[in-house]
């Protein structure tokens, strides 16, 4: 890299040497230009700047040399481009042509989908120069005082009714009673207005109350999650008849109606979009009479709530052959509700997902016929499901997934942290050996981040905005940290994780991460195709503009349209390369932006990268154009680049949402530099896979100058941020906040916090008895009760102190201890209680 770097620089001073130019104008020249590209000066600002110094360049001896020759045809093109309709004719249109040749048809559908959502602060990192000041403004999002008391209330009780061994083990089922609590306290109605009887709460409250019920447990919190995401509700919310909201939504609010929403057919997994089911228009009988209707044929799997549903929210595809309703045949995917007893439906068998058994189901359909006004919006809505779909999907996945893995996170933290300081071995915590420290300090740095996104992602929802990239972000990125949290935190604790039993408050957890690396669009599909593709288009200050001018029907507003994108863009790709070689050669130190103190060198990093990203996208792109779809790697690593911007943003935002506080700073400087570490991995490692190995250098002495320079958290910094977690401190009360961690015997978490705060007071007297007692001889018992019964009795511990070291050891062994069972007891079906408690459904399929 330095090699490529130094070759460039003796080549131009060769050059330099062969003109005989005067080093020190040539020297300004080149700064004034870069200075321009760096600022991005408009063009015809840049080019009348660069006539007055070729000007004044001209007199510097010698009058003439193929530098200066080359400058003054560089300056007849600069003109050339300002003169529009000159540039128009020689360059815009016949690009245009070409470009239309290259672009790939688009049905409606796909423009749809392209085109649902918002663009947030995805699109200020596309530009190459982020403005933060726009983040920062955002209002920090916060919980109502009716909000805080459902999570302190509600939720709090809900937690505690809850028995996870006896749902996962005993029932493979919630109990009548929680599935009550859930139905009729308004959980399932968070998104509901309140005009329909819902709870009408926020994004970020939404998001709250499934980070509490995650951090009870997996099941808890995926079955509340499921009728507040993409589902009926939110379809009916948004695109519902007013007499199908009346009639659904109080329903739905009180829990009369427990809803599914089904789309995965076995055939059309990920490919959603080219599922076989089909709705075809044509006349039946119903309730007596003939009407138009629809006649449905369908086969889904995987459906989440479907075995006890009361209304299923479908997607098929939908035909009008006769034409009985207008001049299409194929009207495209269409979403409706078809209640449970409707004839022909087959519905309530059980998947059995991962040890996890929440309700989940196939359910088919066999010439199934329902009214038109069974489709969500009514007839009229024909055909435009898949947008739907998609349009709500940016909201429902910034929230679901994002929060219960992050609620997950939180309690594998807070349990580990605690854990890891009363477990002792070798007579030390084990959370305090540097092994266990730094993958203490991943976790710690992690669930920042995961709830740094969740948070801050909520509050912009909250502000309006429906956020399609970030949504994808989250998705892959919140959910495969917090695959990594669960694996650290079972290593963490050893063998205590991985036997099973009431006593076990992580073994479900580990097993139900998968789900959320599934579902919503699997994760490997996420992040080969969906990030960065749905990116390049949607954020790129350009690109939707030139695709939008190429499709325009008026031929000659389209080339003032292609035009104007053209050489913006243009302009654009150049300041991004020159704004990434100084930034990188300067470690971005001179780079402008907000006041922030101690977190400003982060914000810099970020613009730093957003410029040479910006570059490689276009270079990309440019070079690649729609192969790059294929080069799934190559789109994958620069989603990564996009999404660690993306995460670093939202941990700055969120350390400012809390009001900086000084004890979280370690944690934050470790999530932003673990994080912007691998934007420069990912982007070396683009570039390393560059099919054009030239292009490949030219962008990597731009983009990497000097290297790579960017290290990981260090070991002493990992000390750090686990410490907070090893202590009852402040830190770890915000990064653990909505935990479920009250003190009461059926609690793990709670328990577990109690004794950490004694192993405070502990541990000291702990110290007293090995120094003064073992290492003298005054204590020779093995056992801990021995031990402290012999230090009380040499008087090197007060009654008090024996007291409390009984009193602890007691709840420390407790807390490590793991459960056992009669070999019958773990039999499938051995509880005969278990069947007692099964809930049955109104027409449910034996
Ligand atoms: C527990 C659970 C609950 C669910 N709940 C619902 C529900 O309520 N309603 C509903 O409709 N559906 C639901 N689903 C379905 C879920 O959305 C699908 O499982 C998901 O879309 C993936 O489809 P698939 O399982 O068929 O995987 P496949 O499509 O077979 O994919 C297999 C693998 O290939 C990868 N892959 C596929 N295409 C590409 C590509 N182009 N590039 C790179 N990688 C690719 C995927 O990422 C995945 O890793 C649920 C699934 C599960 C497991």
């Amino acid at each position: 890299m330095l090699g490529a770097t130094l070759v460039i620089l003796s080549l131009i001073g060769a050059a330099l040497y062969v003109a005989k130019i005067g080093t020190g104008f040539t020297l300004v020249f080149i700064g004034a230009v870069l200075f321009m590209a760096y600022k991005r000066l408009p063009l015809i600002v840049f080019t009348l700047v660069f006539t007055v110094l070729l000007a004044a360049y001209t007199f510097v001896p010698p009058a003439y040399g193929v530098w200066k020759g080359f400058l003054w045809v560089m300056l007849a093109t600069l003109w050339l481009f300002n003169i529009r309709p000159l540039r128009k004719a020689i360059i815009s249109r016949p690009f245009l042509k070409a470009y239309m040749r290259l672009l790939p048809s688009m049905s409606q559908t796909e423009k749809e989908a392209l085109e649902a959502g918002t663009v947030w602060w995805d699109g200020e990192l596309f530009t190459g120069k982020p403005k933060f000041e726009k983040l920062l403004a955002s209002k920090a999002p916060a919980l109502t005082a009716e909000e805080q008391a459902f999570i302190d209330g509600p939720c709090e009780d809900l937690c505690r009714m809850y028995d996870d061994w006896d749902v996962t083990h005993k029932r493979a089922d919630m109990p009548p009673h929680v599935w009550d609590y859930l139905k009729h306290k308004g959980f399932f109605a968070m998104i509901i207005p309140k005009k329909y009887g819902g709870l009408e709460f926020s994004a970020y409250a939404h998001s709250c109350v499934l980070v509490k019920l995650a951090s009870r447990a997996g099941l808890l919190a995926a079955t509340t999650a499921v009728p507040n995401s993409l589902g009926p509700a939110e379809l009916l919310n948004h695109y519902g008849t007013e007499e199908q909201k009346n009639h659904y939504l109080p329903r739905l609010a009180r829990g009369d109606e427990v809803p599914c929403f089904a789309l995965t057919h076995p055939r059309a997994g990920s490919d959603a979009a080219s599922l076989p089911d089909t709705g075809v228009v044509c006349r039946g009988m119903w309730q007596g009479r003939e009407i138009v209707g629809l006649k449905l044929n369908f086969s889904k799997r995987y459906i989440t709530l479907a075995p006890i549903a009361t209304v299923v929210g479908l997607a098929f595809r939908m035909f009008d052959p006769d034409k009985l309703l207008g001049d299409k045949v194929d009207l495209g995917i269409t979403c409706a509700l078809i209640p449970r007893t409707t004839a022909g439906l087959s519905i309530g068998r059980r998947h059995f997902p991962l040890n996890v058994p929440f309700q989940n189901g196939p359910l088919h359909g066999k010439d199934v016929f329902v009214p038109l006004d069974t489709i969500i919006g009514g007839p009229k809505m024909a055909g435009q499901g898949w947008r739907m779909l998609v349009e709500q999907l940016s909201v429902g996945r910034c929230i679901s997934l994002p929060s219960n893995t992050t609620g997950g996170a939180k309690a594998g933290v807070f349990a580990s942290g605690a854990y890891t300081r009363i477990r002792r071995q070798f007579n030390m915590p084990v959370g305090k050996f540097e092994g266990v420290e730094g993958v203490i300090a991943r976790m710690v740095g992690y669930t920042y981040t995961m709830d740094a996104a969740r948070s801050v992602t909520a509050g912009a929802i909250d502000g309006g905005e429906k956020p399609s990239v970030p949504s994808a972000m989250l998705k892959y990125h919140v959910t495969e940290m917090g695959r990594q949290v669960a694996n650290d935190a079972m290593d963490v604790h050893g063998g205590k994780g991985i036997q099973l039993g009431p006593r076990n408050y992580l073994g479900r957890g580990y097993q139900v991460v998968p789900v959320a690396i599934t579902v919503e669009g699997a994760n490997i599909l996420t992040r080969s195709l969906i990030i960065f593709g749905q990116g390049a288009v949607r954020c790129h200050p350009f690109v939707l503009k030139e695709m939008a001018a190429a499709r325009n029907p008026d031929r000659k507003q389209g080339v003032d349209q292609f035009d104007s994108a053209l050489f913006g863009h243009i302009g654009f790709t150049i300041s991004n390369a020159v704004r990434s070689f100084v930034m990188a050669l300067t470690h971005a130190r001179f780079t402008h932006v907000p006041e922030v103190g101690e977190t400003k060198r982060y914000y810099q990093h970020i613009v730093r990268f957003s410029a040479s990203f910006a570059f490689a996208v276009d270079v990309a792109m440019l070079t690649l154009g729609g192969y790059l779809k294929k080069k799934e790697n190559l789109s994958a690593r620069l989603g990564d680049v996009l999404s660690a911007m993306y995460l670093t943003s939202m941990v700055l935002k969120h350390h400012e949402n809390q009001g900086r506080p000084v004890e979280d700073l370690p944690i934050v400087e470790w999530a932003c530099r673990n994080q912007m570490y691998k934007a420069q991995e990912q982007l070396h490692d683009f570039l390393r896979n560059f099919p054009n190995r030239f292009l490949g250098s030219v962008m990597r002495v731009l983009i990497f100058p000097g290297g790579r320079s960017y290290s990981a958290p260090s070991d002493r910094l990992g000390r750090t941020v686990a410490d907070a977690v090893l202590n009852p401190t402040e830190a770890r009360d915000r990064l653990c906040r909505f935990v479920y961690r009250t003190l009461e015997p059926g609690n793990p978490l709670g328990l577990l916090q109690e004794a950490l705060v004694m192993a405070q007071t502990a541990e000291p007297v702990e110290k007293r008895i090995r120094v003064e007692g073992v290492k003298t001889g005054k204590v020779t018992a093995l056992d801990v009760p021995g031990q402290i019964a012999q230090a009380l009795a040499v008087g090197i511990i007060s009654e008090t102190e024996a007291a409390m070291l009984r009193e602890y050891d007691r709840k420390v062994m407790d807390l490590i201890s793991v459960d056992d069972f009669e070999p019958h007891e773990l039999a499938a079906g051995a509880a005969p209680e278990a069947d007692a408690g099964v809930v049955s459904y109104p027409g449910q399929v034996a």
